[in-house]
Formats: C-alpha cells, structure tokens, sequence
C-alpha cells in the first residue's frame, strides 16, 4: 500500500520544527525505518511530516567529561554500533546493538527514533532503563524509566522533541550480560534480558511486557541467580501471538535472566 497523501517539511532549526508540531496531526520523521511503514500500512495517517533530519547539531556521540556519554538523537545506530567509546564505556548496549534490525535498516534508524517509536520488543528502549539513562528534549529532562507508558505510547508531548540521550557513568567493575531470543537474525526480540552487576544488580526484559520493564523482584534476590530466575519469569506479562505463546516468553525470561546475570557476575568478578 501506498500512504496517504500528507505535506513534508524540512525544518533545519528545532525552533521551526517545534513551531510546525503545533499544527494537527503532524508527525516528526527521523529514519523512517518505523514511521514509514506505519504509513504504508495506513496505521499513521498524519497530515504533515516534519523531517528534523536536516536540523543541525543532533548527530553525535560526545565524551560528558564525568565517564558518561551525550549522544545525540539523530545518531544512526551503525554510528552507535561502530563508536569506539561507547564499545569502552557501555559495552552492554555495543552488544545489544548487533541485534537491532540489518545493516540497511541500521544505516538510516536513529537512536532518537527508536527509543520515541516505543516498540516493546526493541533493543534500545530496554538498554536505557537497564543503563538509567536520562532523555532531554525541546521541553525537559525525562528519566528513561518514566518515558514509556505502554505499547509505542511514550511521555512526549506531541510537540516535543527528543534531542540527546545522557548515559551516566557505569561504576567501577560493573560486569554485564545480554541474551536475546529471536526467530531470525535481525528480527525483533522474541524476549530479551539485560543486566549488570556492580554496586547493586539491574535486570531489564524486553519484549515480555507492554514496555520494557525492571525486574525488581529479581534484582533484590541477587545474588542467588536460581532465584532472582525463577522470579523475574513472574514479573512480566507477555502477550500471546502468532510467534510465541505467554507461556514460553515467561520460561525465555526466566533463562535469559540466569544467563545475563551469570555473564554479568562473571565480569563484575574479573
Ligand atoms: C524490517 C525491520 C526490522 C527491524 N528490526 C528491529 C529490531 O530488531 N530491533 C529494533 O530495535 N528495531 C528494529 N527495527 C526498527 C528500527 O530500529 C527503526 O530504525 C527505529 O525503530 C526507528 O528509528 P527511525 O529513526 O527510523 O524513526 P522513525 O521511523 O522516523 O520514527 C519512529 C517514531 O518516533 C518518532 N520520532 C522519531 N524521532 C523523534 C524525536 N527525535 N523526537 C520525538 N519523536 C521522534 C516519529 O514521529 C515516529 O513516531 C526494525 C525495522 C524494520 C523495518
């Protein structure tokens, strides 16, 4: 299918992107990479599409000078999958990020794009609870963990921005796992965990509830992994669909919480 007929702006100041939101039923256009499908599929049918992509100053991966990372919203996942410093500073997201889609979806998709898409089977929405990152936009400064409100339904209003994502510094010998399960390689996450280990331990499931979610009940029975396993299968709340029952994204929680969390363990010891 074809989208329906919509205007196209291109604004190159967040001012005038900003300004153009303020008009019915537009839609900020990054990638494309979900947004135009959605399109074709006539599930989106917005009469204006502002594309930020010509707005300068949104495309980077810069040092905070405190052993974080500023990364801009307009960041292409092969520019985060390939930058040298986050491979140094957040491994954790370096390995999720070979999981997110194919090369030429990687090639347009931005991290801003992804993380406003809202999937709940997405790598990258999860990966920021799991790394508490905060998210700035044109209107504030929201923490990860309270951006996502349901299935591809965020806290953004619909005339704000992302524009920078602030990874905070992983304290000293954080050791981290990330196990995914998928159909394919490059399909969505049939289920995923992440976790690290430090200080405290943090456990992230993807794709096993209507948003990323924090296993609490499983990080506070760390260090007994059986457990905090056993735990974490009850606290998400999968749906059944065509690629998998409830039942056994429960039971791929539950082994991809003991295997994260044994890789994690294993880094924070050496
Ligand atoms: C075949 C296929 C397989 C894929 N597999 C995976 C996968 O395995 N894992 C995965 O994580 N993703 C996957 N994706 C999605 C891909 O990662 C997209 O690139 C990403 O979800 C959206 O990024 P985008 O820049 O293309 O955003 P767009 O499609 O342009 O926009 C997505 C949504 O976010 C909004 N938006 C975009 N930028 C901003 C911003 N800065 N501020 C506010 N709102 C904004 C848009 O209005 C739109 O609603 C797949 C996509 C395809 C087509």
């Amino acid at each position: 299918m074809k989208p329906a007929a919509f205007e196209y702006l291109a604004p190159v100041s967040l001012a005038e992107a900003v300004a153009a939101l303020g008009r019915d039923d537009a839609k900020i256009l990054a990638g494309g990479q979900s947004l135009v499908p959605m399109l074709n599929f006539r599930l989106r049918a917005p009469s204006l599409l502002v594309d930020i992509g010509r707005i300068p100053g949104l495309d980077y991966i810069e040092d905070d000078r405190a052993g974080g990372l500023r990364i801009g919203a307009m960041t292409r996942h092969h520019t985060v999958e390939t930058s040298d410093l986050l491979r140094q500073r957040f491994p954790v997201l370096h390995a999720a990020m070979q999981y997110v889609a194919h090369l030429a979806i990687r090639n347009k998709g931005t991290i801003g794009g992804s993380l406003c898409h809202g999937d709940p089977a997405a790598e990258l929405p999860g990966l920021m609870l799991l790394l508490d990152a905060r998210l700035k936009t044109t209107q504030r400064t929201i923490a990860a963990e309270d951006f996502y409100e349901g299935a591809l339904d965020t806290a953004l209003a619909e005339d704000e921005i992302l524009t920078e994502i602030l990874l905070p510094p992983l304290p000293a010998g954080t050791g981290w796992g990330f196990e995914e399960f998928a159909r394919r390689s490059g399909d969505f996450a049939l289920t995923a965990v992440g976790a690290t280990v430090g200080e405290e331990a943090r456990i992230v499931a993807i794709g096993a509830h209507e948003t990323p979610l924090r296993l609490r009940a499983a990080e506070a029975l760390f260090p007994d992994i059986e457990a905090a396993a056993e735990a974490a299968r009850e606290e998400v709340s999968p749906n059944d669909d065509l690629h998998g029952s409830a039942d056994y994204r429960r039971h791929l929680v539950s082994v991809l919480t003991r295997h994260a969390l044994m890789s994690a363990r294993e880094g924070a010891a050496s």
